[in-house]
């Protein structure tokens, strides 16, 4: 009886460490790495029952409702973490999903095994992308593509945890150089979104094999910079812009600039 009795105060002081430690920024303690474990299963297999273009698009809150207190406890304080004390410049932008996404059907690139499966795009976005598209197509008969377009927090979440547990250690601090945390994408701003492009054979300048400087050479990104902004699409990270992000010239926000 009293050996139960240990190990039950023994478990509750486990438990209670586990829910009042906060999580260590350069690498998590074992009972937190079991924890993200355990809420990375539960993230998957909430994801494996929903249809292709739900995963791109379930909400944070959705995500965050398939854990428990515990599990949800400690996702939070790593997020709030990430974002307080890792030292990233980015603006948070929102975790609210825009309500009148359009879907964009899978584009396959020529020459190339690659596909950009289906996007979405809020429906002012992709009306002034489509507008884009028509007009570089009939001056100079190339198009471009949505290579990636919208990405809800909740995508966003389950893709910071995945890394955190698969890719980085269980840094949080390494984490975040590689991977938004979720709110701070521009791809998941509802308003001003931002829009990855490739051209017609899939140059995107980030995909494996690829540089800047691929998508930089081409006859599309040079029609982008003169005429991208008559659509209200602008660069977001310029060369040597004051964000501390390195150039890409292939990522584009919507933008409404005064008139
Ligand atoms: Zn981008």
């Amino acid at each position: 009886m009293e050996n139960l009795l240990i190990l039950f105060l023994f478990f509750l002081v486990i438990v209670a460490l586990t829910y009042f430690l906060p999580p260590d920024l350069k690498k998590l303690i074992w009972l937190h790495r079991i924890i993200v474990r355990s809420l990375n299963r539960k993230f998957e297999s909430k994801l494996i029952k929903l249809e292709d273009k739900d995963r791109i698009i379930i909400k944070q809150q959705e995500l965050m409702d398939s854990l428990n207190a515990i599990e949800k406890k400690i996702a939070l304080s790593i997020l709030e973490i990430a974002r307080s004390k890792t030292g990233i410049k980015g603006k948070f932008y929102s975790l609210d999903i825009p309500e009148d996404l359009i879907p964009i059907p899978s584009v396959k690139f020529r020459d190339s095994n690659r596909e950009s499966g289906i996007q979405y795009l809020p429906a002012h976005v992709h009306t002034d992308f489509n507008k884009m598209q028509e007009s570089i197509l009939s001056e100079t008969s190339l198009p471009i593509h949505v290579d990636s377009g919208y990405r809800s927090p909740g995508r966003q979440t389950y893709l910071f945890f995945k890394y955190l547990a698969e890719d980085n250690a269980f840094s949080i601090k390494e984490n975040v150089k590689w991977i938004a945390i979720p709110g701070f994408s521009e791809h998941s701003h509802p308003i001003n979104t931002a829009v990855d492009i490739a051209n017609d054979f899939g140059i995107n300048g980030f995909s494996e094999g690829q540089s800047g400087k691929d998508f930089e050479k081409l006859d599309e990104y040079s029609w982008l910079t003169r005429n991208a902004s008559k659509y209200n699409f602008y660069m977001s990270f310029p060369e040597n812009n004051d964000q501390g992000i390195s150039f890409e010239p292939w990522h584009w926000h919507w933008e409404q600039k005064g008139s």
